[in-house]
């Protein structure tokens, strides 16, 4: 059976999602991330019963010309298309950030289904982003369009890139256990656990949260200018939290941005965990 591979390589597992050629998930399996990624990938395949027509690859990195680094996850400056290609004997591969992946799984599949051109902004250890404008991903010239998790917000928050204040070091995790610190009673909860409060009425916990969701509606107002997607979707962090977060992303969002680009709608993901295989395979196909 005719088939197509999506990869979504993490820094400790590999996840491997089978789609047949309508985009229907036939399996999904993951295996251990180790230092021969693409011969583990291939072996993985062998037994299976599948003529794979094209392979698509999320690596946790920025992607210019096929080629990824990124040490977190085995990837060493590595043309993850040659490499592939050694082991599976087909060229017809696909490689992207795993940002990405999840913008084009929501776009085509997800929360900004139907819709021409949307932004998605995944909350985890750190903030990434993809913007599909129709039906294509944007990658600028190098690799790191619409890396929105690096917009600088505050002045204050050594980022891992080197800057300070930029979204990611202030609305993941790290970031609001930062400025959760600054407080007695919200010192050392966890997002879920501030979220919580908030929901019920905790005035502090909710100006901790009406803070962050301002940055995330500040990113999203820039968004919006230079793309002016009809919808930015939110997933993963303090996103989980559900409606609280995103009618008051939305609220500030309505506040801030330029009135031109304020049909924009604030929404939840909804691709789920399946959302980097299902863009890698979807990869294939733009
Ligand atoms: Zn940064």
């Amino acid at each position: 059976m005719k088939a197509i591979c999506g990869i979504d390589v993490g820094g400790t597992a590999v996840k491997i999602g089978i789609f047949d050629l309508d985009m229907n998930l036939l399996e999904k399996y993951q295996i251990k991330t180790t230092e021969n990624i693409f011969k583990d990938v291939s072996e993985s395949l062998k037994n299976k019963d599948y003529e794979i027509v094209s392979y698509g690859v999320g690596v946790p990195g920025p992607v210019v010309d096929n080629v990824v680094d990124c040490p977190n996850a085995n990837l060493k400056n590595v043309n993850v298309k040659v490499e592939l290609e050694k082991y599976v004997k087909n060229n017809n591969i696909f490689v992207g950030n795993d940002a990405n992946m999840a913008a084009l799984a929501e776009a085509k599949c997800g929360a900004g289904k139907g819709l021409k051109s949307s932004a998605t902004i995944t909350i985890g250890t750190g903030i990434g982003c993809g913007i599909v404008v129709d039906g294509k991903i944007l990658n600028g010239d190098f690799g790191a369009g619409g890396e929105v998790g690096h917009i600088k917000v505050t002045d204050e928050g050594q980022c891992g890139c080197g800057n300070i204040g930029c979204l990611e070091t202030t609305c993941a995790a790290k970031g609001i256990a930062h400025i959760a610190s600054k407080s007695a009673r919200l010192k050392g909860l966890s997002v879920k656990e501030i979220v919580d409060l908030a929901r019920e009425g905790d005035e502090e916990a909710f100006a901790l949260v009406d803070k962050v969701c301002y940055y995330l509606a500040y990113a999203a107002s820039i968004i919006a200018c230079v793309t002016n997607p009809s919808a930015i979707i939110f997933g993963g962090g303090i996103s989980n939290g559900g409606a609280i977060i995103i009618d008051n992303i939305q609220k500030h969002f309505d506040k801030i941005a330029f009135r031109n680009v304020k049909n924009t709608k604030i929404l939840k993901a909804t691709a789920g965990n399946d959302a980097g295989i299902i863009g890698a395979a979807y990869l294939t196909q733009c």
